[in-house]
């Protein structure tokens, strides 16, 4: 078997053609989506994916600024600046690039942020609203993947779902909108033991675990799903995700690449999320 590849860029492409229409007749009714991203530091992969945020922003009409600020900012002085843009009426999304400056605590930043302008979908409130299956901002990397089974028609209700990792931002939630959509849900982490059987058995395998091309045919049962969450950048500069993608596509029936895989989603659901927190906002 060779896996069919989920291309993330091209479903990204057509999802944001649809998107420009949304925001084109939101304009029509004097809505301008607005989105502020509050950089803290020169990460330079924060700052790529900063510049890439804003651009997408830009291509389908959400008004996008960034906020750059030193990496000696104090917690207080950055709640203060989530402060003022909770009470902007023009600013609709509200993301605050991770990682932080050891200095703040990263939980009390995203507990600061308005709920209602949680685009990221990590306030406790948002995730608390996902869990019990409530209309709320999904986090941006599980939607995206969601999206991408979709756009394939693959059937989630009833399949043994693995995830490997167990982070908040992905691991967790990814397990969580599957369990909702019925799958039958395993996550696995850095203690799990027997990883291999496990994963042997997942219908559907999602890999974020942050470890390049660790996982190989050898832990897929034949035509198994496999998505691969993790970017890599090797010390040759090239971009690799979790999965050894030569390998994976010999056993999988479907798979994702890296990159123009999940990272291209994670992106166009930031700007859906804006978009929906502007007609909410504004209604
Ligand atoms: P974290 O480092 O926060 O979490 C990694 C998880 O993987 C942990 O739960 C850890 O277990 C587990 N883990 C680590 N090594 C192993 C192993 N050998 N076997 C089993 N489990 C293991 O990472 P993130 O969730 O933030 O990100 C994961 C990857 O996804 C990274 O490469 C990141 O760059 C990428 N990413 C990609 C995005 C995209 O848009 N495509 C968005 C966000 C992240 P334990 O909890 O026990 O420590």
């Amino acid at each position: 078997m060779v896996a069919e590849v989920i291309n993330g860029k091209e479903l990204s492409a057509e999802m944001k053609k649809q998107m420009r229409y949304e925001v084109e007749n939101l304009l029509t009714q004097q809505i301008i989506p607005h989105l502020t991203v509050v950089l803290v530091g020169n990460n330079p992969a924060s700052m790529s994916y900063v510049n890439g945020k804003k651009r997408a922003s830009e291509e389908v009409g959400i008004q996008s600024e960034i906020i750059e600020l030193p990496d000696s900012i104090s917690e207080n002085e950055l709640l203060k600046i989530i402060h003022q843009l909770n009470q902007n009426k023009a600013v609709h999304g509200i993301l605050v690039q991770l990682p932080l400056p050891k200095q703040i605590n990263v939980q009390h930043i995203i507990e600061s942020i308005d709920p209602k302008k949680d685009v990221d979908g990590f306030h406790p409130i948002n995730i608390g609203r996902m869990m019990t299956g409530q209309d709320t901002f999904l986090p941006c990397t599980p939607y995206g993947i969601i999206k991408m089974l979709q756009s394939k028609n693959i059937t989630i209700e009833g399949k043994h779902v693995v995830i490997l990792g167990r982070s908040n931002i992905v691991g967790k939630p990814v397990g969580q909108l599957l369990l909702n959509e019925n799958a039958t849900v395993t996550y696995c982490h850095s203690k799990t033991k027997n990883l291999q059987e496990i994963t042997k058995q997942a219908d559907i395998l999602v890999v974020a675990i942050g470890r390049p091309n660790v996982i190989n045919k050898e832990y897929i049962k034949n035509g198994a799903v496999v998505i691969d969450v993790g970017i890599n950048r090797l010390e040759n500069g090239i971009l690799t995700g979790d999965v050894d993608f030569d390998s994976a596509k010999e056993v999988a029936s479907y798979i994702t690449p890296v990159p123009r895989g999940v990272g291209p989603m994670t992106i166009t659901m930031l700007l859906h999320n804006t978009i929906k927190a502007a007609k909410e906002i504004e209604k």
